[in-house]
């Protein structure tokens, strides 16, 4: 397994969603955005290509979070998060688990 670990939740993405449990993990075979370096099954993800030029593991890290990008993939109408930011908030919840030093 090589996600990153933080307490009991997995860093299992750069943008805060799960890929645990997608339904296109299996039906497209994708590898997830950290295993693929960014390159998951629909090509390269610019969220995930920002985190890695950043040096950073998700998107909880970065000082400008949520930034345009984002917040355009967390609250798309169509693709977006269920409820839209979602995603923001896991990834401030993964901050704030690393931060507590877990
Ligand atoms: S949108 Fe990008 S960063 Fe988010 S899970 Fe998909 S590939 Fe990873
Ligand atoms: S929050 Fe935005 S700027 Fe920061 S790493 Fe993620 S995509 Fe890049």
């Amino acid at each position: 397994m090589m996600n990153d670990s933080v307490s009991g939740s997995v860093v299992d993405s750069r943008c805060g969603l799960h890929c645990t449990g997608c339904e296109y993990k299996d039906s497209c075979n994708c590898g997830g955005c950290i295993e693929t370096n960014g390159k998951p099954f629909h090509g390269e993800c610019p969220v995930a290509v920002c985190c890695q030029e950043k040096g950073l593991t998700h998107c909880g890290e970065c000082p400008d979070i949520p930034c345009e990008l984002l917040t355009q993939y967390s609250c798309d109408a169509e693709h977006g998060d269920t409820p839209p930011g979602a995603r923001i908030e896991q990834c401030r919840q993964w901050k704030m688990e690393q931060d507590a030093g877990h």
